[in-house]
């Protein structure tokens, strides 16, 4: 088969040379004569590679030491209710800056569990999309916690100021630009992330979590969804996500040797402008967010002449660019460049593009 170019917004390719590696060692890893998902959690091999895991991702991120890391389970998802559970003591309300579907979602779960206070940032104006500065958010300043999504999948909208919240702990769903970029990490009070973008396979969700707001979890939170409980037990209080833990640390192995967050950091703002100006160039394909707010991990893109979709998807999936349909909220095309997406990829992309164009004006 030739090569495939995958995507898709989540689960989302991995690195070649992580592919290869887990190939390489799956029956049998380390001489164990086994798989690392065969192995108990609780065995030295398995905590040491655990541990390193940890400790590559806190180097990579410069993650202080007043931060637990925590490998939950659950997803995205599962953090929209662990947040609340965890940081909303009764009485409190919490600030939600919505910029797009997965900002909604996290607010509207958050009220099953405590006063929300929904603040939105976007506006469409005849199809563009306008996105509010973070210095002008209207955030309370009695608030238990501000939470926003600095990159939403969905909208193809990155926020890349970090919010100014005056000691109101600033929570991040990360999950879709999470080592894509550098972040100072102690901006923050709470950044989670589901893995299944750009750390490995889905299953697997990392909080990293400041000390302090640690031990104020309200009564009803379940044990698997206690960040103390969770930190005051290594992350293995129950049987955590072990072979997607494993993953993601040949991941962040990956990700160092390749020169860290830094480098990513480069090669991602190369391919992202290499697909913006071909959309740019052309009256045949648009993007109408703001170009200030315009996502480097998740473009969305339209045919001006939306008949074409469907000859577009099946004639790119015949060309090895699979899974390019947009999200059906927002329609069109999604090219999701993650990490471990080659800017070979995106390039072929591009060429795809600009023949299709030629061929259907
Ligand atoms: N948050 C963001 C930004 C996402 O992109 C997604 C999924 O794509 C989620 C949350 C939900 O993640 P999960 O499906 O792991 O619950």
């Amino acid at each position: 088969m030739s090569e495939v170019f995958n995507f898709c917004a989540g689960p989302a390719m991995l690195p070649t040379p992580v592919m290869a590696k887990a190939q390489q060692e799956f029956i049998n890893w380390q001489d164990t004569g086994s798989s690392v998902m065969e192995l108990s959690h609780r065995s030295g091999i398995y905590i040491a590679m655990a541990e390193k895991a940890e400790a590559d991702l806190r180097e990579l991120m410069s993650i202080p030491d007043n931060y637990k890391v925590l490998f939950c389970h659950g997803g995205g998802r599962g953090q929209f209710s662990a947040v609340p559970l965890n940081l909303l003591p009764t009485g409190q309300t919490a600030d939600y800056i919505v910029d797009g579907s997965w900002s909604k979602a996290a607010a509207a779960e958050a009220k099953n569990f405590g006063d929300i206070n929904v603040i939105n940032i976007t506006k469409e104006d005849n199809g563009n999309i306008s996105v509010l500065n973070p210095t002008e958010w209207p955030i309370s300043p009695n608030a238990a916690y501000v939470h926003y999504c600095p990159n939403e999948t969905v909208n193809g909208i990155e926020i890349n100021e970090i919010p100014e919240t005056n000691g109101v702990p600033l929570v991040a769903d990360m999950s879709s630009t999470i080592l894509s970029h550098e972040v100072d990490v102690s901006k923050f009070g709470l950044i989670y992330a589901g893995a299944q973008k750009n750390i490995g396979p889905s299953g697997l969700t990392i909080v990293i979590v400041r000390e302090d707001l640690l031990g104020h979890a309200q009564i009803a939170t379940p044990c698997i969804m206690n960040y103390k409980l969770a930190a005051d037990n290594d992350s293995m209080y129950n049987t955590p996500p072990t072979y997607a833990w494993y993953l993601a640390g040949l991941v962040f192995q990956w990700l160092k040797e390749l020169g860290g967050v830094k480098a990513i950091a480069k090669i991602n703002q190369a391919k992202a402008a290499l697909l913006y100006q071909a959309i740019d160039d052309s009256d045949f394909y648009q993007n109408t967010i703001d170009t200030k707010y315009r996502s480097k991990m998740n473009i969305p893109f339209w045919l001006k002449d939306e008949t074409l979709n469907e000859k577009f998807l099946s004639e790119s999936e015949a060309a090895g660019l699979t899974a390019l349909k947009g999200h059906r909220i927002v329609g069109g095309m999604r090219a999701s460049i993650y990490n471990a997406m080659p800017i070979e990829g995106v390039q072929a992309l591009v060429d795809f593009m600009q023949k299709f164009e030629k061929r259907n004006r």
